[in-house]
């Protein structure tokens, strides 16, 4: 079978739609160079050799040498140059590229091929023997570093490379690497070869076949090196989907002043504006830029450029017309932000990659409705281009504009949002001080893909060198995570654990603010507001809201939290709990005297003095949800949860209640369960004292009858929880519509009201039909349905679930993403056998699951009229309902 896929030239077997066989950066230059835009020739080995990799222990499939050879005769001949010979030697790149950018998470070695008689040729060939030396001692770096792994053992011990480099330039009295003589760089070639001896006892590989065969092992095992994993694990993505490895002639931005290397995207990644964006160095290879070892240049002044610094418009303005020309050739032909590398050597432009590019939030939403407005895409493809979840940064707290700030340093906007937290300067102590939970800032002089699990915990990410494209800036824009990069005011001192900027130090687990739209760092915790929504937020989801079918709603229990979904787009409350309305002030004082009563009466009494606090709320949240559907739960929790805890409470209540405090005691210890979640609760409390389901019935319905008065449509449905068979229910319905017809007839108010339950036990559902008979509507409570279909206690499974998760016995928590063979099937049931006895009957979810897009889905999938989740995760929903329903 073919397992290398050729291009060059004008010609590429490949193509963008073999993303899973030829990876991202594989399939786009195959894509790119059949669209006639020049591209250094190479081939492309499948993702399916790593695959064979990886399950033969490093063994390749018996046809790839033969394939391999051949592709490289081919670049050979396109390229007018032989690789490994002496007089006109091919150099190549190998490059790992997965189905999905992992960007700087895998090996890329370049310059393959040099050796103590090519490096002869290539000195000939390009009459520059210092830019011959640069290649060959950034070769035996890379390579040395990437396929041999020699590298520092510790995250505290130097680069030795980078040591043996700084020794050369402090000898030769120099500050930058472009400074050294070619001397000099002959000598580090040695040096760095003599390290290699030491460290591994063995020679530095002169042979180039077997560089090259080195280099492809070292792509396809770097799938399965730490951080790559750490990615995939933070990102979700499979393991088995494996990386190819792309082979290509190189190209060379260090060969002189009229060569350079750079980065682009298409429109600014970080707010959407339309303009090209973009950052270069002159006289660099590759890596100089993402890795933010100079800080680079913009490319054009389409954002205001520091006084005095060039940008490569004026530098080289034929190439810039030539790349600007790519750039809307690219955007025309994939219809999407592009993220690109480009190399120029000597006065000619190469590109050597092109992806979509990662963006923040802001500028998704952005480039999806202005992509709308430019013809580029329709409605239905823009809801399809933003990520669900990522809305979530969008909603965001931001700096509190009017709060006093003190700013010690400007660096560069890379990723917007707020950070607040303390300053650490490892990714190791990041990780450790969040999980002592503490929030924290992690400041680095630059980030290298090894911090990535420290960047994932962090609130922000500060560093003092690099551009907009460097590595730390794409990472955190990735992950939503607020990021200020190149901050060249920020000195950092990792051995005194401190930094200074603007004549002020700031000390490890010192407080700082950051704010990554601005760019700016403060001192200390500026505190934090909700964000103001864009325009282009507004218009995209009343797409969104044009093409799902499944109502959204929110789970509130207070007017403010109403409010703020509402605004949000929530259309009604799926879950109102009544009992957290308990907690608040001195009414858990009441409550206690309810629960510890041992009479009729005294429970009567105390209810009373409760009444008038429900029904306040439940006014409240009428008026915020005015002419919306209210879904109100009857209380829920064991009794338990209630009860007074210390000797003084206990005390304070039984005078109070003016009972004896021994008698209180006896009676709350009583009330002890030794499994609560499967005890006297929800519905089965109502059973038992029909009296609190009386008054919780009373404070809705005198609720909504006063609103009504004043003009407010209150659309009250109440829902008894906890129901496992039909009989529960129907003596609770008797109470609340009791209640609710005495209350109607008592105001002469007209209140369209609706009874139902909650499906959360495996019973009712199995008996839905049933249920559905009596009820008005379902509402799936999964959480509760979780727990007891998988007989695992929520609050327990903390201590063995995420094993569960990372042993891949469960692939997902099904806490978080409703597990949808198991439980998903028990709701499957619960909704047909339901419609079965009542075609109307109204279905919708008012567990956690609400907000997961993928359990959206799921509802929308099993045909239920809504999801209700908090109120920050409302337009979430709202996405992912539309994008299921495309
Ligand atoms: P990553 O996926 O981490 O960006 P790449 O494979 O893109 O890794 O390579 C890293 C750097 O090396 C990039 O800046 C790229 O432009 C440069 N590079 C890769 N191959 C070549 C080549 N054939 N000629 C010149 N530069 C190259
Ligand atoms: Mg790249
Ligand atoms: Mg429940």
């Amino acid at each position: 079978s073919k397992y290398v896929y050729s291009f060059g030239n004008g010609k590429a077997d490949g193509s963008a739609d073999m993303k899973e066989l030829l990876g991202g950066k594989g399939a786009n230059l195959a894509e790119m160079t059949s669209i006639g835009i020049p591209v250094p020739a190479g081939f492309t080995i499948t993702t399916e050799v790593c695959t064979y990799y990886q399950e033969q222990q490093g063994q390749y499939p018996a046809e790839l040498k033969a394939q391999v050879e051949n592709a490289l005769k081919e670049v050979e001949e396109l390229m007018g140059a032989k690789f490994g010979d002496p007089e006109n030697p091919l150099l190549i790149s190998v490059r790992s590229g997965a189905r999905i950018s992992m960007p700087g998470m895998m090996d890329t070695v370049l310059n393959i091929g040099l050796n103590d008689n090519t490096i002869k040729g290539l000195i000939n060939k390009t009459g520059n023997e210092r830019f011959a030396y640069d290649a060959y001692r950034r070769f035996v770096n890379m390579y040395a570093d990437v396929v041999m792994g020699v590298r520092p053992e510790t995250e505290l011990e130097h680069d030795p490379f980078e040591e043996i480099l700084e020794a050369k330039k402090q000898k030769s009295g120099v500050t930058l690497d472009t400074e050294l003589t070619t001397e000099d760089l002959k000598e580090l070639v040695v040096e760095f070869k003599e390290l290699v001896q030491k460290r591994l006892g063995k020679p530095f590989p002169e042979e180039p076949m077997d560089q090259l065969w080195g280099g492809i092992g070292a792509v396809f095992g770097s799938w399965n090196i730490p951080r790559a994993i750490s990615y995939r694990q933070i990102h979700g993505i499979p393991e088995d989907w494996g990386t190819a490895t792309n082979v290509q002639a190189m190209v060379f931005g260090n060969m002189g002043e009229d060569s350079a290397t750079g980065v682009a995207f298409t429109r600014d990644p970080a707010t959407g504006e339309n303009y090209f964006y973009g950052e270069y160095l002159t006289n660099a290879q590759g890596e100089d830029v993402v890795a933010g070892i100079r800080t680079p240049q913009p490319i054009n002044r389409a954002k205001t450029v520091p006084e005095g610094m060039n940008t490569l418009e004026n530098e080289m303005p034929e190439l810039y017309k030539q790349l600007a020309g790519i750039r809307d050739k690219l955007e025309l032909h994939y219809h999407e932000m592009q993220d690109i590398e480009f190399t120029i050597q000597q006065g000619r432009l190469w590109m050597l990659q092109t992806r979509t590019g990662k963006r923040t939030a802001a500028a998704a939403l952005k480039i999806a409705v202005d992509m709308v407005g430019e013809g580029l895409i329709d409605k239905i493809e823009a809801i399809q281009r933003v990520e669900p979840e990522q809305i979530d940064q969008l909603l965001h707290p931001m700096l509190d504009p009017e709060a006093p700030r003190e700013k010690i340093a400007k660096g560069l906007p890379a990723s917007p949002g707020a950070a607040v937290g303390q300053v650490v300067f490892s990714a190791e102590d990041a990780e450790s001080w969040h999980n002592q939970g503490k929030k924290v800032v992690l400041v680095r002089v630059e980030t290298s893909p090894d911090d990535i699990r420290g960047m994932n915990v962090a609130q922000g990410i500060l560093t003092s060198r690099g551009g907009m494209t460097s590595h730390a800036a794409v990472v955190a824009r990735g992950m939503g995570t607020c990021c200020v990069a190149g901050c060249s005011e920020v000195v950092v001192d990792y051995k005194k654990r401190s930094f200074t900027a603007g004549g002020v130090t700031i000390k490890e687990g010192d407080f700082i603010t950051l704010d990554g739209s601005k760019g700016e760092v403060y001192k200390g915790e500026i505190p934090t507001v909700d964000p103001q929504l864009t325009g282009d937020f507004g218009t995209f989801m009343e797409w969104v809201d044009e093409v799902r079918q499944l109502g959204v709603r929110t789970n509130a229990d207070t007017p403010h939290d109403s409010e703020v979904a509402r605004n949000f787009g929530a259309e009604g409350i799926g879950l109102t709990r009544t009992e957290h309305m308990f907690f608040e002030g001195n009414r858990i004082d009441a409550v206690r005297e309810m629960i510890l009563s041992e009479t009729l009466e005294g429970r009567q009494a105390a209810l009373a003095k409760i009444l008038p606090m429900q029904r306040e709320d439940f006014v409240g949240i009428f008026k915020a949800m005015d002419g919306l559907p209210v879904t109100i739960r009857t209380l829920d929790p064991p009794l338990h949860e209630f009860l007074p805890h210390t000797d003084k409470e206990i005390n304070d209540l039984a005078k109070d209640m003016g009972v004896k405090p021994a008698q209180l005691k006896a009676k709350a210890e009583s009330l002890a369960e030794s499994n609560p979640m499967l005890g006297h609760r929800g519905c089965r409390l109502g059973l038992s004292f029909p009296e609190i389901t009386e008054m919780q019935a009373r404070a809705i319905f005198e609720a909504a009858c006063q609103v009504a008065s004043e003009g407010v449509k209150p659309l009250p449905e109440v829902m008894i929880p906890l129901v496992g068979h039909v009989n529960e229910f129907i003596r609770q319905k008797e109470i609340v519509a009791r209640v609710a017809e005495e209350v109607i007839a008592k105001t002469g108010q007209k209140i369209d009201y609706m009874i139902g339950t909650m499906i959360e036990l495996p019973r009712a559902a199995l008996t839905a039909d049933e249920i559905a008979q009596e009820a008005e509507f379902f509402s799936f409570g999964t959480n509760d349905l979780t727990q007891t279909t998988f007989g695992l206690s929520r609050d327990d499974a903390g201590k063995f679930l995420p094993d569960y998760v990372s042993q891949g016995i469960l692939p997902h928590d099904p806490f978080v993403s409703i597990d949808e063979k198991g439980v998903g099937r028990l709701v499957e049931i619960g909704v047909e056998l339901g419609r079965k006895a009542r075609s109307n009957l109204k279905i919708g979810i008012c567990g956690e699951h609400g907000g997961d897009p993928k359990s959206v889905a799921f509802c929308h999938r099993v045909g239920m009229n809504y999801v209700s989740c908090s109120p920050y995760r409302v337009p979430i929903a709202r996405l992912a309902a539309a994008q299921i329903a495309i």
